[in-house]
């Protein structure tokens, strides 16, 4: 590799494969570095006996930034929406008709009369409420002062679980769960076949296609200063690139530990609270009930989705399921035993037709709930480090919009944007 690039990206996620490529088309010469043995991060997809497993549940949000982000890159993925039937909501203990509409509100066992009422309110009027006056609320205060019976505070609650992945309800900003909630409502979610190995195949491709050089398993040091601005990255092989601009798309504490002089980051590093999960992920030899298909816990933070129902993910005949344990309360055994408990009960039998079982006990879906404290998406950093030049950031924690693979991809996008905006700015330039 040649040692003088005109933009170093460290982290070969979603998140810096879409700035590199965006770089590279743009004719900056590019390295991304990677420290794991493929790129992929928290998108990497487990292929074992023609099953593809995603790392736990996931579901890629139509019309939101991501979604944008492929498009314009030119990624090709195929998919298609979770099961609408056979869906279940348990509490207390039961199963129970999940009501997604008329009928089944009207049928549900879930609901009193009184909350009937209200949820057939609620349904039709959550599309309409305005998230921006929640910035600043908590979920928790939002759930108590906007619904009334605590069978609908606790419905919505699920779906503030379901649709953002985090139960941090005193912390979670009320603004940014309601839009992430109209986001899935309005344009829906798909699960994509053969899993999100697909995105990171596809976005590698464009990265490549366009220039961009790609170093994996060998991971970034540390990231040099030279007057004030950017001049090198250090790696873990004694390596040094020399480049005017760097961009971390890791987590915050990654990008602190790179630039230990700026304060900015390392404000950030100490301010983000990561939104853990526990996943169980099951891969079956066949369906041992059918009518089954997805079981949300409405008092318990739980989840269990087939997703091979909807995505090609699982040879002729296997099923493939997702469950999670929602944080921040994950207590490792006691969590696997719960999800344990949930597929025992909802998918009776599943243990003679095992094919492969998974239980990742706190995986990171996201590095930063986004907090009412701060004033929710307000209290995000941008794309540009303030405190020295030539530092970007991309991840699902940067930048003033979306959840999840949107903030990622969505500051992806911008920081590239922003690096083009600044022009090229090589050390040998500012030497000379
Ligand atoms: C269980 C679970 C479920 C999820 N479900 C959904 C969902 O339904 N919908 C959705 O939109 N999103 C979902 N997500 C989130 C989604 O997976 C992430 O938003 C996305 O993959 C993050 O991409 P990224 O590039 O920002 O970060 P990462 O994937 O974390 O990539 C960062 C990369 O940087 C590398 N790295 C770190 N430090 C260094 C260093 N010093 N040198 C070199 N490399 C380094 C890491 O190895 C990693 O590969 C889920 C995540 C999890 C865990």
């Amino acid at each position: 590799m040649q040692n003088t690039k005109d933009v170093v990206v460290i982290g070969g996620g979603l998140a810096g494969l879409a700035a590199a490529a965006y770089l590279g088309r743009a004719g900056r010469s590019v390295a991304l570095i990677e420290k794991a043995h493929a790129p992929g991060g928290r998108a990497a997809t487990q292929e074992s006996h023609g099953f593809s497993m995603n790392l736990g549940a996931h579901a890629l949000y139509c019309g939101g930034a991501a979604h944008e982000v492929l498009g314009e890159l030119g990624v090709r993925f195929t998919g298609a929406p979770p099961p609408a039937s056979g869906a279940f909501a348990l509490d207390r203990g039961a199963f129970h008709t999940m009501p997604s509409g008329a009928l089944s509100l009207l049928t549900t066992g879930l609901f009193g009369l009184a909350a009937k009422l209200e949820m057939a309110r609620v349904l039709g009027g959550l599309a309409a409420m305005n998230p921006a006056p929640l910035a600043s609320v908590p979920v928790s205060a939002w759930l108590r002062d906007a619904f009334r019976t605590p069978e609908v505070r606790r419905f919505v609650g699920m779906l503030v679980r379901l649709t953002t992945y985090c139960a941090d309800d005193d912390r979670q900003s009320a603004g940014a769960a309601l839009a992430q909630l109209q986001l899935a409502f309005a344009k829906g979610v798909l699960y994509l076949d053969g899993g999100w190995k697909t995105l990171v195949d596809g976005l590698r491709g464009a990265a490549t296609a366009a220039g961009v050089e790609i170093l994996t398993g060998v991971r970034a040091t540390r990231i040099g200063a030279e007057g004030g601005a950017v001049s090198f990255v250090e790696l873990a092989n004694g390596e040094r690139l020399d480049t005017g601009a760097a961009l971390v798309a890791a987590s915050p504490r990654a990008a602190a530990a790179l630039a230990p002089e700026s304060p900015a980051l390392a404000a950030h590093a100490a301010r983000a609270v990561p939104v853990h999960a526990a996943c169980l992920d099951v891969a079956l030899s066949r369906l041992p009930r059918p009518r089954f298909r997805v079981a949300l816990g409405v008092d318990r933070p739980l989840y269990l989705s087939l997703h091979s129902d909807a995505a090609r993910l699982a040879p002729a005949g296997g099923a493939l399921f997702h469950a999670v344990q929602y944080g921040p309360e994950l207590a490792g055994r006691a969590a696997e035993r719960e999800l344990e408990d949930l597929l025992d009960r909802a998918l009776p039998g599943y243990r003679d037709v095992l094919v492969e079982r998974r239980f990742l006990p706190s995986l990171v879906v996201s590095n930063a709930v986004v907090a009412a404290e701060g004033g929710g998406y307000a209290a995000r950093p941008g794309v540009r480090v303030p405190d020295l030049d030539g530092l970007f950031l991309a991840g699902d924690w940067v930048g003033p919009t979306g959840m999840l693979a949107d903030a990622s991809l969505g500051s992806a996008r911008d920081a590239a944007g922003a690096i083009l905006a600044r022009g090229a700015r090589r050390p040998l330039d500012r030497a000379a």
